[in-house]
């Protein structure tokens, strides 16, 4: 098997080191050798969209908008083989692969769109004789970093609208999932982008990564993972000047209410607590439920994970695949391990568990009886585990729904319009479900969090542009 190389200034170029991609469901199937970049690689790779950016950025809308449609009409015709390889580099089942590479497709055709839709406004002076055009332009060399549990989606999610407002780009994946962000770059290097406008650098994020962010010229960095990397992120910014933006963590609240309809109640939490892993920032990991029906819903929701299918990603059937690496698994088993000394109750799960192939393998695991300060409340544990927390009424579960250092995403059950109405103006999050699971989201609008879980502005949607591109405002006397 030969290595996959990085992408710097239009050629191929081999790594400093390597980094052995392996699949979580199976750790004897190595998924590929992929290129490690270092420091002098990084820096090449700016050198070369900073020289790239000049040219890029005065294309015309229908050049970018027929590059970027033909990037997403390749990546939604070969949807299956990038979900399978999303599926063995993730662990997350080859269906949830298959649809995360469908909305990449979805995505890239989205931005190509918002390319040819760019807008200006144009104002009347306050002064007479004088015109005013608010126009956008695009940032320079943009930087974006991206975490490991949505390998092709989040580097479509930056790297589309980064191209369709004429910025050039330097990506670096996650270290422990190069694949599909190089299937992607790889569909983009024959699409007709000239020589460096992309360039992929995989490797660490304390080599590739930092060698980023203290650039000078990188005029931007589009940053998704978690809270403790993020404040590198905007330091190393903010001390250059650099635009930045930030999405990390969540500990999203679920408030189960007592008029809900149980089933929907059951399966939103089901799925957005244990679905791909809980390996996502907007999954429900605290499930706040009123008195009237706890004991109801604590039932139904262990019955229901009874029979939840944790198995190989590739199994048919797997509902919950492998948690990605040794060292993630080694931290949901610490926290269930702490939930367990802080006096909550295991009403099920957090059993590591054999399958056919060997894998890290985890019953997904519900605490019942805590408290909102317990440590399993306050941090995010990233992993197949969430708590119930049992309230008296809606008002103290919305108090416990905001008492948390994040704001990402939550949701309330609920068939009571009163109490629907009162949770979307009174949730502190930056998207909030009502009657649906937490995780689970549109491209076509914005997507984003408040308090610790996002800083500055919004991802995907229109809103996107708003990062990538920054204002010039012309004035014009015609004498
Ligand atoms: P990390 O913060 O560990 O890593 C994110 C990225 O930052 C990786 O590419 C990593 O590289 C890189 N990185 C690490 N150190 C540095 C550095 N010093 N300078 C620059 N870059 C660096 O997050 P994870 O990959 O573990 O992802 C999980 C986290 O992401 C969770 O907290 C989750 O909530 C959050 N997340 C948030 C989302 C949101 O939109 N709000 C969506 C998805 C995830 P490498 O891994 O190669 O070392």
């Amino acid at each position: 098997m030969g290595q996959f190389k990085n992408f710097i200034g239009g050629e191929w170029v081999e790594g400093e080191a390597v980094i052995r991609n392996i699949n979580p469901s199976d750790i004897t199937d190595l998924v590929g050798e992929y290129a490690a970049a270092g420091a002098a690689q990084t820096k090449a790779a700016i050198e070369a969209a900073a020289a790239a950016f000049p040219a890029w950025s005065m294309t015309t809308p229908q050049q970018r908008f027929d590059i970027l449609d033909a990037a997403g009409s390749e990546i939604l015709a070969r949807k299956e083989e990038l979900g399978r390889l999303l599926a063995r580099e993730e662990g997350k089942p080859l269906a949830d692969g298959i649809g995360e590479a469908t909305r990449a497709g979805h995505i890239f055709k989205f931005f190509a769109g918002e390319a040819v839709r760019i807008e200006g406004t144009a104002l009347a002076s306050i002064r007479p004789g004088i015109d005013i055009n608010v126009m956008r332009e695009p940032m320079g060399v943009v930087g974006l970093i991206t975490p490991w549990n949505f390998p092709i989606a989040i580097p479509a999610w930056k790297m589309a609208p980064a191209l369709a407002f004429g910025n050039t780009v330097v990506l670096k994946p996650a270290e422990l999932v190069p694949g599909s962000a190089y299937a992607i770059v790889e569909i983009l290097s024959r699409a007709g982008l000239p020589k460096g406008v992309v360039n992929l650098v995989m490797g660490k994020g304390s080599i590739v990564g930092q060698a980023m962010l203290d650039s000078p010229h990188v005029n931007a960095v589009s940053f998704t993972g978690s809270t403790g990397t993020g404040a590198r992120v905007a330091e190393a910014c903010v001390k250059r000047g650099a635009k930045f933006q930030l999405e990390m963590g969540g500990k999203n609240p679920a408030l189960v209410l007592d008029d809900a309809d149980l089933s929907v109640a059951v399966n939103a939490c089901l799925n957005s607590a244990f679905f791909q892993t809980g390996q996502r920032c907007t999954a429900s990991s605290r499930i706040i439920v009123t008195k009237g029906v706890h004991d109801a819903f604590v039932e139904q929701m262990v019955a229901a994970m009874k029979t939840l299918k944790v198995d190989n990603a590739l199994e048919p059937g797997c509902q919950v695949g492998p948690v990605v690496d040794a060292r993630q698994l080694a931290q949901d088993e610490k926290y269930i391990d702490i939930g367990r000394k802080e006096g909550a109750e295991l009403a099920w799960g957090g059993e590591r568990l054999n399958r056919a192939t060997d894998g890290f393998f985890l019953q997904p695991a519900l605490f019942v009886n805590t408290k909102n300060d317990m440590q399993i409340n306050r941090e995010e544990i990233f992993g197949p585990v969430a708590t119930v927390i049992k309230v008296d009424s809606y008002e103290e579960g919305l108090a416990i729904a905001n008492d948390t250092a994040f704001g990402l995403s939550a949701g309330v059950y609920t068939t009571s319009l009163k109490h629907a109405a009162h949770f979307r103006r009174n949730a502190k999050a930056g998207m909030v479900m009502v009657n649906l699971p937490t995780a689970g989201v549109d491209y076509h609008v914005p997507f984003g969090g408040t308090k610790g879980s996002s800083y500055g502005a919004r991802e995907q949607g229109r809103q996107a542009v708003e990062f990538f591109t920054t204002t010039k405002t012309q004035y014009s006397f015609a004498g």
